[in-house]
């Protein structure tokens, strides 16, 4: 038998799970720096939290799904987004509530499972990272979000990306935009796809957010919500656009994005790249406002805004721009023991170094001393310390520094009992 992993997933292997740890690690130092924490949620959910919020006409419900009756008879579904679950979690635990603080604002990191025809970045478990702030209705909260993102694209050194943003208005903007949509697509009613035919009186919006070609020509000359905004909507989204431009920052405008879920309120947006090379799916980071979903799922009414980016894609991009991330750890220090004899001393050396507080590691397999200072070599030690026969005999080592080549011999009772000594000594000269 031959087995293989499930079409659409991947294993994330040591030397590309140090990536992955370094994307994490940059959000969490970025979030933590706009006063975000960390919240982590079920990988899974009543189905009922997704269907409510994502909207029952989305893709995602309708055919994206990893849903499943436990033992229980309950309807489950893997968790296909984050924010529905976030959201779920805040009024379960009441967050609103006054000992909390005002926005209440939560990031998290993990995996999201969607039924989707896997390829270049698109996968059936894929990875996100996505940030929520609950409480706030001032357009600041939606430039400082968006630029948080764009804080932590810049922070991993990407350049070619582009900030494009929309607005869906609140309800009344809806009701308007709905109809006009309607008189607007009902005359091609024949030629537009089944899926779309299907959402055109249910929800005409997602035909916007169609991916099939014939589709997107219709929808092109489609009439733009920006034209049917309430007053209300149409004074924040000015004022969203106000501040981007008092920020000098750079975006466009596409008055057909609608995005695939249907929470969204007022501003949504997406980070789109411009490298070369990633094709139809070069959205990295896709977000925005949705002030109904927290009373939606039970709660009081709250606004709230927030993004979420697709760590496969990110790393696909980073490749695409040249960039490279760091993929081992340092070690500090290498023990070659060369004979059996000095295995005990070896061992001793090692875990001694490891209670000084440095990475250490060892030959296990009695190897000849030159596979070890290939090994060495491979793992990048900063320190090489050999233990021969007659080292063990004298209680004095060699200990090598690999980047200036300056090398000690150290009694191994010092070793014991300072190597943070021996370390500065060997290191000192590198670092100046
Ligand atoms: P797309 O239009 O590409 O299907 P989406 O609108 O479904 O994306 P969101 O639900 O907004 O995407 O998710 C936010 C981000 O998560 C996307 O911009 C993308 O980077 C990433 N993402 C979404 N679905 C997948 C997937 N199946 N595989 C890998 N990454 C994904
Ligand atoms: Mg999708």
């Amino acid at each position: 038998m031959n087995y293989q992993g499930p079409k659409g997933t991947h294993d994330i292997l040591p030397g590309e799970v140090e990536k992955w740890q370094f994307l994490e690690e940059t959000a969490r130092l970025i979030f933590n720096d706009y006063q975000y924490q960390e919240i982590r949620t079920p990988m899974f959910e009543h189905i009922e939290v997704i269907t409510r919020s994502v909207g029952d006409t989305t893709d995602i419900v309708t055919k994206e799904m990893y849903d499943f009756y436990d033992k229980g008879e309950r309807h489950i579904t893997l968790r296909p987004e984050g924010t529905a679950p976030v959201v779920r979690s805040f009024v379960e635990h009441k967050l609103f509530g006054p000992e909390y603080a005002k926005p209440y604002k939560v990031f998290y990191t993990g995996p999201m499972f969607r039924y989707e025809r896997p390829q270049k970045g698109r996968l059936r478990q894929f990875h996100q990272i996505g940030v929520e702030a609950f409480g706030s209705e001032n357009p600041a909260t939606d430039v400082e979000t968006m630029l948080m993102a764009l804080d932590f694209f810049k922070q991993l050194g990407l350049s070619e990306l582009r900030l494009v943003i929309n607005t869906l208005g609140d309800q009344e903007t809806r009701q308007n935009y709905r109809q006009a949509l309607i008189d607007y697509l009902m005359p091609h009613k024949e030629t537009l796809s089944e899926d779309s035919q299907r959402r055109l009186l249910e929800n005409p919006l997602r035909v916007l957010d169609s991916k099939d070609k014939r589709d997107q020509q219709i929808v092109a000359n489609a009439p733009s919500i920006l034209e049917h905004l309430s007053a209300a909507s149409k004074k924040h989204f000015d004022e969203v656009v106000a501040m981007l431009d008092a920020l000098e920052v750079t975006y466009e405008i596409d008055k057909n994005m609608v995005r695939g879920l249907d929470y969204y309120t007022h501003t949504i947006f997406e980070i789109m790249s411009d490298a070369k090379g990633m094709g139809a799916q070069n959205t990295i980071c896709a977000g925005g406002r949705y002030n109904q979903l927290v009373a939606d799922l039970g709660g009081p009414e709250t606004p709230g805004f927030g993004f979420a980016l697709g760590m496969e894609r990110v790393l696909l991009v980073l490749e695409a721009e040249g960039v490279t991330l760091p993929t081992q750890h340092a070690l500090d220090a290498y023990v070659v023991n060369l004979g059996e004899a000095t295995n005990i001393e070896a061992l001793k050396v090692v875990q001694s170094i490891r209670q000084a507080g440095f990475s250490a590691d060892r030959d296990v397999l009695n190897r000849k001393a030159k596979a070890q200072f290939k090994t060495a070599d491979k793992l990048g030690a900063k320190l090489v310390l050999t233990i021969g026969e007659s080292e063990l005999e004298s209680g004095v080592i060699n200990v090598k520094a690999m980047a200036n080549r300056k090398e000690i011999q150290v009694p191994l009772t010092d070793i014991y009992q300072d190597f943070l000594a021996i370390y500065d000594e060997l290191m000192k000269e590198e670092e100046i």
